[in-house]
């Protein structure tokens, strides 16, 4: 059975954590999102959720060397492939990964941009809430909750994610403009990019990937 190695490329807001947790589930592929991994940490007080928490308040990059080694071992711990979700994130990560992937022998087959306008990732980012308590996520407009500022399931009161206020947003799609967006151009000279206008419905979206990787019939 092939082996996939697939990065998810795309600014905060962008869906690829939905499309990358989708395609994990579907295709059996581990899914290797190191903001989640970050924000387990930081809420379980590690000495790197510490370290880290300062950087993600702001909405900047946390240090590049606090991540290589987790997200080498889940990659070498996977079985049917993975799903890179938020790394890399600026060039030195990007030619960290290269080494990691040739040495594991686990190549990318392809880099996945989501595209999506500015002014549709502010709506999207800012107006996210989410229960503290189930973790389930609303949105104001998109998906609002029956009732305001309440969880449908368990009642708790919603809460904005500290990086999802407006000016931590606008920081985050700065470092994505400045830093993050140069990886296209990178990943499109090695021949592995498929861009995807990532407007649509998470189903449609997903279908488009789908066709594109053809790990599993549509
Ligand atoms: P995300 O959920 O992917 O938007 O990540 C949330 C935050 O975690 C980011 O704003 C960064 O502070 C941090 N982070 C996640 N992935 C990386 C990465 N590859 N390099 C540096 N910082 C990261």
């Amino acid at each position: 059975m092939k082996y996939y190695g697939i990065l998810m490329l795309g600014a905060p807001g962008s869906g690829k954590g939905t499309q990358a947790q989708i395609l994990s589930k579907e295709c059996n592929f581990s899914h290797i999102s190191t903001g989640d991994i970050l924000r387990e940490e930081v809420s379980n007080s590690t000495e790197l959720g510490k370290k880290a928490k300062v950087y993600m308040d702001e909405g900047k990059l946390v240090p590049d060397e606090l991540l290589l080694e987790i997200v080498s071992s889940k990659i070498k711990n996977s079985e049917r492939g993975y799903v890179l979700d938020g790394y890399p994130r600026n060039l030195n990560q990007a030619l960290s990964l290269e080494k990691i992937l040739s040495e594991l022998n686990k190549p990318l087959n392809y880099a996945i941009y989501l595209d999506v306008p500015e002014e549709e990732l502010i709506t999207r980012l800012t107006l996210r809430r989410l229960c503290p308590k189930c973790g389930k996520i609303f949105h104001l407009k998109y998906f609002p909750p029956l009732k305001e500022k309440e969880c449908d399931n368990c009642k708790n009161e919603l809460i904005q994610r500290e990086d999802d206020k407006k000016e931590v947003v606008l920081k985050r799609l700065e470092v994505f403009l400045n830093t993050t967006k140069p990886l296209i151009e990178f990943y499109e000279e090695k021949g592995i990019l498929k861009h995807i206008v990532a407007l649509g419905s998470v189903e449609d979206i997903r279908n488009q990937i789908m066709l594109i990787l053809r790990c599993k019939e549509i």
